[in-house]
């Protein structure tokens, strides 16, 4: 806890400081996780990948200050003024509202990522903000923060912004954001970690995993997406799922899959 009659801006860059922190080991733990499960169940898929991976990590470090920043303002708004519309009180609202701030969550960071993605692609944007996500190829479990700053700051602000419009316990943030680590990793990983039965399931036909993001990075002008292909289907920007990933999660020996 910082004490109260500390200026307002050194406290808000000590918080900034701290959430930015969070948001780097976030980063390495998540990534580094499925790194070794990738090792060991796709051994050799990151081979030569060295470079790539540092500037990765480079990349990501930044973006994690920019994530980091507003977030920890916001909580420090939270926590001293009493603003946004964070709540810690289950019975503030119905029970049912707990699973549901979960999906508008999603739902809403999907839209933006959605729009946001689709105008990044177009040429004139493409080579500022966009291509340094793109220069993965094929990306990899470190990939999932490789933003330019300017791309960063597009993802950046819309949760710490959304806070202050659309009520939400903050266990179910915690869930959102963890939902986001994990997708934001695993799909990126160069593997597909849900059982065939999922991918290929009427489910699996509006939820995005790796064999979908895959074929993002494979084809650039499709798929969109970022947790649903809801977008993408109503907008004809679906393209289904990359073909090498279906092909060798089939020939994936038993157990590997998660
Ligand atoms: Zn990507
Ligand atoms: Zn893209």
């Amino acid at each position: 806890m910082l004490p109260a009659d500390m200026p307002i801006l050194l406290a808000l860059l000590i918080v900034s400081i701290a959430t930015s922190a969070f948001v780097a080991l976030r980063y390495f733990a998540a990534s580094g996780l499925f790194a070794l499960i990738t090792q060991r169940v796709r051994p050799g898929l990151y081979e030569g990948k060295k470079r790539q991976i540092g500037r990765e990590i480079r990349w990501s470090l930044i973006a994690a200050i920019i994530y980091g920043a507003p977030a920890g303002m916001v909580l420090w708004a939270w926590n001293h003024l009493g603003w946004t519309r964070l709540y810690t009180d289950f019975g503030a609202y119905p029970l049912w509202y707990l699973p549901v701030s979960v999906f508008i969550y999603l739902f809403a960071q999907d839209t933006w990522f959605y729009w946001s993605h689709r105008a990044m692609h177009h040429r004139r944007l493409f080579r500022i903000m966009h291509a340094v996500h793109h220069d993965s190829r094929p990306p990899t479990s470190w990939t999932a923060m490789s933003f330019h700053p300017m791309e960063s700051l597009t993802g950046a602000l819309l949760i710490p912004l959304l806070v202050f419009i659309l009520p939400i316990h903050i266990a179910m943030l915690g869930v959102v954001l963890t939902a986001a680590t994990i997708m934001g990793v695993t799909n990126h990983m160069g593997w597909e970690m849900f059982p065939r039965a999922l991918v290929h399931s009427p489910l699996g036909n509006w939820v995005i995993t790796a064999s979908h993001h895959e074929k993002h990075h494979e084809h650039y002008a499709c798929n969109f997406g970022l947790y649903f292909r809801f977008w993408d289907r109503l907008c004809g920007t679906d393209r289904g799922l990359s073909k090498r990933m279906v092909e060798q999660s089939g020939d994936a020996p038993r157990g590997v899959r998660i």
